[in-house]
């Protein structure tokens, strides 16, 4: 089939990837190239955050975490492994998505620092999303996937048998969809004094508190500013967000600054993985990942190309 998929981020050009490799015929046309996309922005921990619901999150999380691990294989990917730590202030039960990670391991006292009473820790895929879009940039080229940068006004613009729909937040308008809620979140990136372990706090008073090492950088976060479309990285934010990381990890205390970011959560009550057709064509729609659309991304996809296999 002729696949016409509407957005570059992290999930059209997995979807067009994957739908390429099963032989379809695949046109990517997006406002925003990769690198100008929320997801250029992400941290991104494999880690299931702000997505719904459960049981599909964790089935489309696990299938990525399989295909995170083979990709980290491959130094061009921007795909690394690495061992982490979830703190927590309170004593909690398993994570909801524990099903995803059968090696998930409660921390031992000894392995928490002061201030925290429980936590998880596993080995997690950290994505370096600027190597990781150009990597799939690529990829997508060799299977003759063009991409086009314009922004539609419709679906009905997009030429193909089918359309998929993966336009984040742009949904708001390209499927007129009113229960997508930006969630606004800010990064800062400073240089690895040599981090290989990611932390995460969400349960800081002050904020939510991530620390990510990738190869040469370390992104540090965060915010989740719900209702709030995203702006200018705000300089207030990013010292408190300095702050808290340089607290949870003093060795980030001389690291330089290198860049920061700022983008918008597409949250959603649920994920809208769903066959609608649009004036008798097909359109897939795959939107509305939340904080979590790196980690969903493969297993989403797959049951994209799924849906798009029933149509043909
Ligand atoms: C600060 C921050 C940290 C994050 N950390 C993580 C993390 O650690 N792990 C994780 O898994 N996720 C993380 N996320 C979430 C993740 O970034 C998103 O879930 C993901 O980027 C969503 O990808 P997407 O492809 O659906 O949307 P986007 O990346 O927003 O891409 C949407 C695409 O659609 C195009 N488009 C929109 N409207 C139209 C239109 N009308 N016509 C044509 N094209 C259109 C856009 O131009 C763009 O190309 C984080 C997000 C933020 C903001």
């Amino acid at each position: 089939m002729h696949v016409a998929v509407v957005g570059a981020g992290v999930i059209g050009l997995t979807c067009a990837v994957r739908l390429a490799e099963a032989g379809h015929r695949v046109v990517v046309t997006a406002a925003a190239p990769p690198a100008g996309t929320t997801s250029a922005v992400a941290a991104a921990l494999w880690y299931p955050y702000r997505a719904w619901p459960v049981e599909a999150v964790t089935r489309w999380a696990s299938r990525s975490r399989l295909v995170f691990a083979e990709l980290a294989r491959d130094g061009d990917t921007g795909v690394l492994l690495r061992a982490g730590r979830e703190l927590l202030r309170s004593p909690a039960p398993d994570p909801w998505w524990a099903a995803a990670v059968p090696e998930l391991r409660r921390l031992t006292p000894d392995q928490l620092p002061a201030g925290f009473v429980d936590g998880f820790g596993f080995t997690a895929a950290v994505i370096d999303m600027s190597r990781y879009l150009e990597w799939l940039l690529s990829r997508a080229k060799a299977l003759g996937v063009s991409v086009v940068v314009q922004r539609l006004s419709t679906v009905d613009d997009a030429v193909g048998d089918a359309v998929v729909n993966c336009t984040g937040l742009g949904a708001r308008e390209l499927a007129g969809d009113a229960s997508m809620v930006p969630v606004r979140g800010q990064v800062v990136r400073l240089a690895n004094p040599g981090l290989i372990e990611w932390l995460l706090d969400e349960e800081d008073p002050a904020g939510m508190t991530y620390v990510v090492p990738r190869h040469d950088d370390v992104v540090c976060g965060g915010t989740a500013d719900e209702g709030a479309d995203s702006g200018e990285p705000d300089p207030t934010v990013e010292a408190a967000i300095l702050s808290r990381a340089r607290a949870l990890v003093p060795a980030l205390l001389g690291a330089a600054v290198l860049s920061r970011g700022i983008g918008s959560r597409p949250t959603r009550p649920t994920v809208r993985v769903q066959r609608e057709d649009t004036a008798g064509r097909p359109v897939v729609h795959c939107y509305g990942h939340g904080g979590a659309g790196v980690t969903l991304s493969y297993g989403c996809a797959e049951d994209v190309v799924e849906q798009v296999g029933r149509l043909g």
